[in-house]
């Protein structure tokens, strides 16, 4: 089930969620939270799911149907935060739940309000399994935006323990390298209870990176719920990005999406 915000164009949101899980040969839901105007170009306006009405499509359907894993993107309010923790705190015990902490669009667009960031931690980390922020995303969620030294391990290891800390659950962190800049290897990082370790993909120079992370980690949440490891997993989903990104091509004027059908192909 992936939970998140829809992209008309396609690219990003529930829309790439459902086709990264159709793919890799899974049965992919989708659970609207936002509806947004964009286009290549940008995120240009969105609009929140009303909470009452997000509340009844999860209850509905997660009293229904048995899902494998849960994939939560772009969330928006902080009535949204509150109805997916209610929900998932009734029907996801034993479910991987994969979070990618959306905060804003390649053009800054907010895709998660200030006001909502604020029960973030407190109402959707305790039901979910595994956070997987890129570098500006995680340096965020711990307010230490302009610190340029801080390393991905570091990075992980910190907000594993804020996490920790807060909500005395064993939620996994790992820190999607994509976002650096520097050689040409990309290294996302995971720290768990039981370490940290650093997987290597090979970067591809592409501007067509359009929904990149929601495809991440709904491959991840895919791998999950086909009971892999989470470490596998990992690694399955950072080459499923790569061979993504080097196929991705122009869709639009501007920013194309990653293209994940050509594992099709494969
Ligand atoms: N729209 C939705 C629904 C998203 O979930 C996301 C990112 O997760 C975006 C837009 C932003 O995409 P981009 O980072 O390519 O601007």
């Amino acid at each position: 089930m992936a939970i998140g915000g829809s992209d008309p164009g396609g690219g990003a949101g529930i829309q790439q969620d459902i086709r990264t899980v159709t793919v890799l040969g899974g049965y992919g839901s989708g659970i609207p939270t936002a509806l947004t105007v964009q286009n290549s170009l940008g995120v240009e306006d969105v609009s929140p799911v009303d909470s009452l009405y997000l509340e009844r499509q999860l209850e509905n359907c997660l009293s229904d149907i048995q899902f494998d894993a849960i994939k939560i993107g772009m969330i928006l309010t902080k009535e949204n935060v509150e109805a997916i923790s209610k929900v998932l705190t009734r029907y996801a015990q034993g479910i991987p739940v994969v979070l990618d902490p959306v905060l804003s669009s390649k053009n800054e667009k907010a895709l998660l309000k200030e006001e909502a960031l604020k029960v973030f931690f407190d109402k959707i980390l305790p039901v979910v399994t595994v956070i997987t922020p890129n570098i500006p995303e995680a340096k965020r969620l711990l307010g230490d935006e302009d610190d340029q030294t801080i390393d991905q391990e570091e990075l992980g290891k910190r907000l594993f323990k804020l996490i920790d800390g807060l909500t005395q659950r064993d939620i996994a962190v790992i820190i999607k390298g994509g976002h650096g800049t520097e050689g040409e290897k990309v290294k996302d990082v995971l720290v768990d209870r039981d370490g940290k370790v650093a997987i290597y993909g090979q970067r591809i120079a592409t501007t067509h990176s359009h929904g990149t992370g929601c495809a991440y980690a709904s491959s991840l949440a895919t791998f999950l719920g086909a009971h892999v490891s989470l470490r596998d997993a990992m690694r399955l989903a950072r080459e499923f990005i790569e061979i993504s990104l080097r196929e991705s091509s122009s869709l639009g004027a501007g920013i194309g999406p990653v293209n994940t059908l050509t594992i099709l192909k494969r």
